[in-house]
């Protein structure tokens, strides 16, 4: 357990430091915004579908450490991705973080794993996953602000 909170921490400190994709994307075909309102992060993510599949993400924003980290992981892991694997990853992500029981189908996470221990602050829950919401809400084309609450 103490080596999984010094991969988080370090991870995650990495990730906040240097996001990777975080830019606005000039060729983008879908965005979307959200906002975490308890603790004031703010996300846009951009998306260049080519078809069913994610030929590339972005994202750009200001947030606390865990949602810059997340929304940065998350570009890395669903670059290439089709639709239908990005939905899958992120119902396999909001199970782990919301403590839910893994479903039999569950996808490997691989690094994103390391996120389990925010099931245990509901706070950072949101933190985690808005740059989730906000990628699903650009994936199926809605227009309004994501809101955590
Ligand atoms: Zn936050």
């Amino acid at each position: 357990m103490n080596d999984l909170r010094e991969l988080y921490q370090e991870v995650i400190l990495d990730h906040s430091k240097n996001p990777r994709n975080f830019r606005e994307m000039a060729d983008a075909n879908r965005s979307a915004e959200g906002h975490n309102p308890l603790c004031g992060d703010r996300v846009t993510v951009f998306l260049h579908m080519d078809g069913d599949k994610i030929q590339d993400v972005s994202f750009k924003g200001n947030g606390c450490a865990i949602s810059t980290a997340s929304s940065s992981m998350l570009t890395e892991m669903l670059k290439g991705k089709t639709q239908k694997d990005a939905l899958e990853i992120f119902h396999t992500f909001h199970h782990l973080v919301t403590g839910q029981d893994e479903e039999a189908n569950a996808v490997d996470l691989g690094k994103l794993g390391i996120f389990e221990g925010v099931k245990e602050f509901p706070l950072r829950v949101k933190c985690a996953t808005l740059g989730w919401h906000t990628l699903v809400a650009a994936l199926e084309n809605k227009h309004e602000v994501v809101k955590t609450e």
